[in-house]
């Protein structure tokens, strides 16, 4: 079988790319493994450059039609465990603060997402998707992929690794990984939600916390922090003592929380971080969580796979169009792509030790942190830039010192506002767009 670009994995990344190439007219094909749609909750937050990728390939209005629009996520700290939750004070991320119109982040269930890409991409000619096709390694510089009984050999000019975390081309690859573990593990489930929870929610106390993000058709995704190794013993305990600690976190989840009728439906997550050392080798390039895993406090992973479809996807589309088949191109795609995701890796492995131990357990340290970070200006905006994925605006020493509460924070009317030179440029994205003509190879 011959195709231009292989695409191993049909999930978002997979997907996306797929779909970015079959839109210039460019043979791919896709093979993913799993049978049917499965059930196995994963990223469902889309963060704001995601939007905007949705946006630039049409997508947007079946996407937010589909979701559930998120302004805010709010923060409260439970230090007092007899304080009425209403009465404690609440810190607000508000993405808000971001240039109209990607000022806002989206909920949609992960399955649903997938299915807009797929029936997209399937009204192109040269998009195919083979499922359930499992990919089994090379073989003389050709896919080996399993279709039904049969063993088939795809000849591609491309190898996309979009496979996820258990990637087989990247143990292929050899490229090296540094791995963190963490000492929590967490459960996560979709229930539903009480019609006034209609924005992001991070309840913790010194032992755990509780994220609540609304998904549309009124149900809620929870993450919720429990130590590792105590899943077993949690099941043991039975769902009335899982339904207790979500309402010591949040008693307005009464009559909600209860509707999960069976241990089935709770997930156990387990966060990892990785980050390999090079995305491309030869003709084969690895993306999404193939490439990196990141840790789920700041619901990144999904955009991090997307936004690399994005980048690879345009690269892979200009190559062909000039005819510019070389690995220095090829390579523009990692130079984009990896710092940008390192930071995202830094920021979500900063935010989950401040829910590992010991720092879990200090709550006013962590408020403290959290006052400064939503109620100084430029340390909020910074925080929601970085997170939304538009562009990259460094903490400095100045930063760090307001956020610990060393020096004052700076006051609200004092008119700061995003520094536009911070937020990508097209050029940024894209760099291949601005070579000169006798620079293009
Ligand atoms: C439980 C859980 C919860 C998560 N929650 C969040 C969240 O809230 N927010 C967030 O942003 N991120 C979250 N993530 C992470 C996010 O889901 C991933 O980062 C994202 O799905 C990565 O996309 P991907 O396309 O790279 O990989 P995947 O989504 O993992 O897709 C890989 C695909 O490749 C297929 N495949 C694997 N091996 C083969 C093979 N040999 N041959 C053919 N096909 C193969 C798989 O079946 C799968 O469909 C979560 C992840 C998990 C597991």
């Amino acid at each position: 079988m011959r195709t231009n670009v292989l695409v191993i994995g049909g999930g978002v990344g997979g997907l996306t790319v797929a779909l970015k190439l079959a839109k210039c007219g460019i043979g791919v094909t896709v093979v993913e493994q799993s049978k049917g749609s499965v059930h196995l909750y994963k990223g469902e937050l889309v963060q704001p450059k995601t939007l905007q990728i949705f946006d630039s390939i049409g997508l947007q209005s079946p996407v937010l039609k589909k979701g559930h629009v998120i302004n805010d996520i709010d923060i409260v700290e439970r230090k007092n465990r007899s304080a009425p939750i209403d009465d404690l004070p609440v810190q607000s991320m508000s993405y808000n603060v971001l240039p109209h119109p990607f000022h806002h982040a989206l909920m949609i269930p992960h399955e649903t997402l997938k299915n807009i890409l797929l029936e997209e991409a399937m009204k192109y000619p040269s998009f195919q998707y083979i499922q359930p096709a499992r990919f089994l390694g090379f073989s003389n510089g050709q896919g080996r992929v399993k279709i039904g009984k049969e063993e088939v050999l795809i000849h591609a000019d491309y190898y996309i690794s979009a496979e996820g975390r258990k990637s087989k081309v990247r143990d292929e690859m050899d490229l090296g990984k540094k791995e963190k573990k963490y000492d929590h593990h967490f459960l996560t489930v979709t229930f539903p939600r009480p019609p006034t929870l209609t924005e992001g929610k991070i309840i913790s106390n010194n032992h755990t916390f509780l994220g609540l993000f609304p998904l549309p058709g009124e149900m809620v995704r929870s993450v919720y922090l429990i130590p590792k190794g105590s899943y077993k013993r949690m099941i043991e305990e039975g769902l009335e003592e899982f339904y207790k600690k979500y309402l010591e976190l949040c008693p307005s989840l009464d009559g909600y929380v209860q509707q999960i009728d069976s241990w089935k439906k709770i997930q156990l997550m387990i966060p990892v971080h990785y980050h390999v050392n090079h995305y491309v080798k030869n003709n084969i390039v690895l993306l999404g969580d193939a490439a990196h895993s990141v840790h789920p406090m700041a619901g990144e992973g999904m955009n991090l796979a997307i936004q690399d479809a994005d980048v690879l996807g345009e690269l892979l589309c200009w190559m062909y169009e000039h005819n510019k088949h070389s690995n220095d191109f090829l390579l523009l795609y990692e130079k984009v792509r990896k710092p940008r995701v390192q930071h995202i890796l830094k920021l979500s492995h900063l935010s989950a030790l401040a829910y590992s131990r010991p720092l879990r357990s200090f709550v006013s340290w962590r408020n403290k942190v959290m006052e400064q970070l939503t109620s100084d200006p430029i340390l909020h905006i910074k925080h929601m830039l970085n997170i939304s994925g538009l562009g990259i605006w460094k903490e400095s020493i100045i930063d760090r010192a307001i956020q610990t509460g060393v020096v004052p924070k700076r006051q609200e009317d004092e008119g700061f506002q995003l520094d536009k030179r911070h937020l990508f440029t097209e050029i940024e994205d894209y760099p291949w767009r601005g070579m000169k003509e006798e620079t293009k190879g």
